[in-house]
């Protein structure tokens, strides 16, 4: 409750108390340096007024209906004035809501969030700083690089290379930053390199001083290179290194070649299209991601619940999923029904494959068989073989299975029961559907080192997503020297029928099958 005495919210009756704005560091581009509380102030806010320097997953997390203003860039390319930008943080938050402005980085470090800040305060409007990791800390990280190191470096300055050294109204006292005891991390300063390095020598530190300077570092498409403040100039420039890039000066630069790391990850610099469902893609982009791969997410499918209904399943001696989908779908339909796990009870429960087993543990089932093969047919061999260890509850296991499937799930698993005189009841969990793929998600997927496909259907939607394609690999638009990865065999039929041949096929039909391949392809 308000007490009485309490101080008005605003001056004028009326007005709602205004919103707090979050000054939000999203750290220097590798998502997974976002801070918990970056991540949880973004997935509240009203309004996200954001940067262009900031993770490319940053907003992922945002309120649907949360209004997205990107402040770095407008129309035909022009930064929108700091001015403007403090002019939407204060319109916003004086509106009553709540506003994260998202900046690369620190807020406090080079990000002008102490001017943002003052203006806040001077309107009574409250704010949070929410601090982030700064490029010119974990750029040299990820490069293998300590700013500070006990015999090395007992200290670190962080400096703006933006002044222009070579005007007399700079503002950066040379001598006194050189005469600084330890490592200068510059920021903003790859096109003024020529000038910063000469200005240093010229204040005395020495020439052949190690210098490292890290573009888009944490980022997979991360560029390191090395010198001395010399020769460092020259070098950049002949690599070819571009903003955002940070320069560090200083005897630290030298322990990168010991130290360095994420440069030397097996898939560092190779780009790998993951084309499974969105849901259930996060698990193989991780590991890749871990591995140094860039990872784009360009989902093909996507999968509805049909809200199906399951018979009694009393009469059944055997039931069967083929998909992590149809686990979950299994136990959904039965707590839609009333029933849960304990209607299982007497009947083998079989499970695909190893992820598959791993999502009906997930939902409290253990699958008393899974195949050595991965596929319908081996799963169907292992059920006709009708082991008898399976049936210590039920002895006379009756022979009629349930599938809980796709409603696309291919015939080879029903049939293959069949044959082996098993009276089989296949029930559509869900369906399978095409996730329309804009033109930005087909050029990253055709220029991908690799594409990989995690099942048939992956293949035929993203050939769908371009009607009319034919190429080098057939209906699927991709290019000449992409890598095909398929997950098994019947992903790799289904590819033959679109005209297109796997580079890579896994050994094992999982996602670390998948993954061993690929690798084992790219480190060959
Ligand atoms: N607030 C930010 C800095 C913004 S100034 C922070 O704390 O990191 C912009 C400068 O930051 C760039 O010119 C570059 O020098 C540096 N920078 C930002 N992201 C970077 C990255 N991923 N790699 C290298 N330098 C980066």
């Amino acid at each position: 409750m308000t007490p009485p005495d309490a101080p008005a919210p605003s001056d004028r009756p009326g007005d709602p108390a205004p919103g707090t704005v979050y000054l939000v560091g999203a750290g220097p581009g590798d998502p997974g340096l976002m801070t918990a509380r970056s991540l949880e102030v973004i997935a509240s806010a009203d309004v996200v007024l954001y940067d262009q320097l900031i993770p490319p997953t940053a907003l992922d997390g945002a309120r649907v209906d949360a209004e997205l203003v990107d402040v770095g860039k407008r129309g035909g390319g022009r930064q929108v004035p700091q001015a403007e930008t403090e002019e939407l943080l204060v319109r916003h938050a004086l509106a009553g809501r709540s506003v994260a402005r998202v900046k690369g980085g620190d807020p406090f470090v080079f990000g002008r969030g102490g001017e943002e800040a003052s203006r806040l305060r001077a309107l009574g409007i409250p704010y949070e700083v929410v601090p982030g990791v700064t490029a010119g800390i974990s750029g040299p990280a990820y490069a293998g690089i300590p700013v500070t190191h006990r015999a090395h470096a007992p200290g670190v300055a962080f400096v703006t290379g933006h002044e222009d050294p070579s005007k007399p109204e700079s503002t950066i006292d040379w001598a006194g930053v050189a005469g600084f005891p330890g490592t200068l991390a510059f920021y903003m300063g790859v096109r003024r390199l020529p000038e910063i390095t000469r200005s240093l020598i010229d204040a005395g530190r020495p020439a052949d001083e190690p210098v490292a300077v890290v573009q888009s570092g944490t980022l997979p498409t991360q560029r390191t290179v090395t010198g001395t403040l010399a020769d460092i100039a020259t070098i950049a420039a002949d690599a070819g290194i571009k903003a955002p890039a940070i320069t560090l000066v200083g005897a630290v630069a030298g322990l990168r070649d010991e130290l360095r790391w994420f440069e030397d990850r097996p898939l560092f610099g190779r780009t790998v299209a993951v084309t499974r469902a969105r849901a259930q893609a996060s698990g193989l982009a991780r590991r890749l991601r871990a591995l140094g791969a860039a990872v784009v997410e360009t989902p093909t499918i996507r999968t509805r619940s049909l809200d199906a209904e399951l018979p009694d399943l009393a009469p059944f001696g055997y039931v069967a999923v083929t998909s992590p989908n149809g686990a979950r779908e299994l136990m959904a339909a039965l707590l839609r029904s009333d029933r849960d796990g304990r209607d299982l009870y007497g009947t083998t429960l079989a499970a695909v494959g190893p992820g598959t087993a791993r999502a009906l543990r997930a939902v409290g089932l253990r699958p008393d068989v899974v195949p050595d093969t991965y596929t319908g047919e081996a799963l169907a061999a292992m059920l006709g073989a009708n082991q008898p260890n399976w049936q210590a509850r039920n002895p006379d296991t009756p022979r009629r299975a349930l599938l809980v499937r796709g409603s696309s799930a291919g015939d080879a698993l029903p049939d293959g029961l069949r044959a082996a005189g098993i009276e089989v009841t296949d029930v559509p969990a869900y369906e399978t559907l095409a996730e329309p793929l804009d033109d930005r998600s087909l050029s990253a997927v055709a220029t991908a080192d690799y594409v990989t496909f995690t099942s048939a259907s992956t293949a035929r939607f993203l050939a769908d997503a371009a009607p009319g394609h034919d190429g080098p690999h057939g209906r699927l638009p991709l290019g000449e020297r992409t890598r095909i990865v398929s997950i098994g065999p019947v992903t790799t039929a289904a590819l033959a029928g679109l005209g297109a041949t796997p580079a890579i096929e896994a050994d094992e039909a999982t996602i670390d099958g998948l993954v061993a391949a690929l690798l084992a392809d790219a480190t060959r």
